[in-house]
């Protein structure tokens, strides 16, 4: 039981994911060590509630989890860290990788239908962590980069150097 409290814990019960209380747990673990960083936000998520309802944005948000838990390995561990955003810690891998990595998640999720004629869309940032710079340095440079992925159009992926 206390082993199931434990996962309880650090899961999302909708995604099945790593909830954010893990990813930052883990986050500490990695100050001096050199690994990436993806953000990830799905593009205008509200209107999906909106527009299908919120059982609607439920369902999109599972199947998202699931495309996911699919880059999940020894090396990338992916997270829901927020309502609708997602983060995925990527260790001891080349920047060709990392950055096939987030064109395969990006790749992945357009595919997921929300209706008929609809597909996902989500905005990625990413960086990899500099020798210089703390845990903590680069989520913030991380997330300013999404954040401009998000002023200059949405559906894109935008790389922190
Ligand atoms: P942007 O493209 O700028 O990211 O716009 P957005 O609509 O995705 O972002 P915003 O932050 O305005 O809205 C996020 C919405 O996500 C609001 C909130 O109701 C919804 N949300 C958060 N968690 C859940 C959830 O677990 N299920 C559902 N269905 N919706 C959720
Ligand atoms: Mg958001
Ligand atoms: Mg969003």
């Amino acid at each position: 039981m206390h082993s199931e409290a434990n996962i309880q814990s650090f899961s999302d019960e909708l995604t099945k994911l790593p909830n954010r209380r893990f990813f930052i747990k883990h986050l500490d673990d990695l100050e001096n060590e050199r690994f990436a960083l993806l953000l990830i936000d799905i593009d205008h998520f509200k209107k999906i509630n909106d527009t299908y309802g919120h059982d609607v944005g439920d369902l999109v948000l599972s199947d998202f989890g699931e495309v996911l838990s699919h880059f999940c390995s020894e090396l990338s561990m992916p997270a829901r860290i927020g309502g609708e955003e997602f983060a995925i810690l990527i260790k001891n891998t080349s920047e060709n990788q990392v950055k096939k990595i987030a064109t395969d998640v990006f790749n992945a999720s357009n595919k997921i239908k929300i209706n008929e004629n609809a597909f996902l869309s989500i905005s990625i940032g990413g960086g990899i962590k500099k020798e210089a710079e703390t845990v903590k340095e680069l989520l913030k440079r991380v997330d300013v980069i999404l954040y401009e992925a998000k002023k200059s159009g949405r559906g894109k992926i935008m790389w922190s150097e």
